[in-house]
């Protein structure tokens, strides 16, 4: 499993990864312990993700990740092969929409000064509304341009660039395409 510290909605994305052996899909192969760090994380407990339903459960949230990477393609520009899977951009709306819609929450003001996110849906919706919410707001606030794609040599994450820094989601990822680079400038003289 794999987490990087991004936003949440970026977290989701990238529970599509790729290493040597080929692409892997944490929602497939770690659905639980994903759930349970990401609801951790982002404040919805008591998910029953180990529980009945988890296929099911499992098989919403792949929809709105693939949704999500839908739109991510399309705001980065994302040129990589795993990027062109052929789902319409309106689809992709409709279901993060849809997602947003289903555990509709509001901000309140907890004192000292600290913002929290209220929700009257329950466990699983509550989890995918919020990162629903959270990916709209990427997409229309002040993160939409640093949002990228990892273009390193067989990497399929997105990240959010901070400023003026980094190129790539992970030092790993910056090594292999420099490593990558180097090997170019040598291999095609001039
Ligand atoms: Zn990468």
């Amino acid at each position: 499993m794999l987490l990087m510290g991004e936003p949440l909605p970026i977290e989701l994305m990238n529970t599509v990864w790729a290493d040597r052996d080929g692409i892997h899909d944490a929602l497939t192969d770690e659905f639980g312990a994903w759930v349970a760090a990401i609801g951790a994380r982002a404040g919805v407990l008591e998910l029953p993700a180990a529980a009945s339903g988890a296929s099911r459960s499992a098989k919403r949230l792949r929809t709105l990740r693939d949704a999500m990477r839908r739109l991510a393609a399309e705001q980065t520009s994302d040129p990589r092969d795993i990027a062109v899977d052929g789902t319409a951009l309106s689809w992709a709306v409709a279901t993060v929409n849809e997602a947003a819609a289903a555990a509709p929450a509001w901000t309140e003001l907890e004192w000292p000064a600290r913002r929290v996110t209220r929700t009257r849906a329950v466990s699983f919706a509550a989890l995918e509304g919020l990162l629903a919410a959270q990916m709209i707001d990427l997409l229309t606030g002040e993160q939409r341009d640093d949002l990228r794609a990892c273009l390193a040599p067989g990497c399929v994450l997105y990240f959010v660039k901070p400023r003026n820094r980094r190129e790539w989601c992970s030092t790993g990822c910056g090594n292999r395409a420099r490593a990558a680079r180097h090997y170019q400038r040598h291999r095609s003289p001039a």
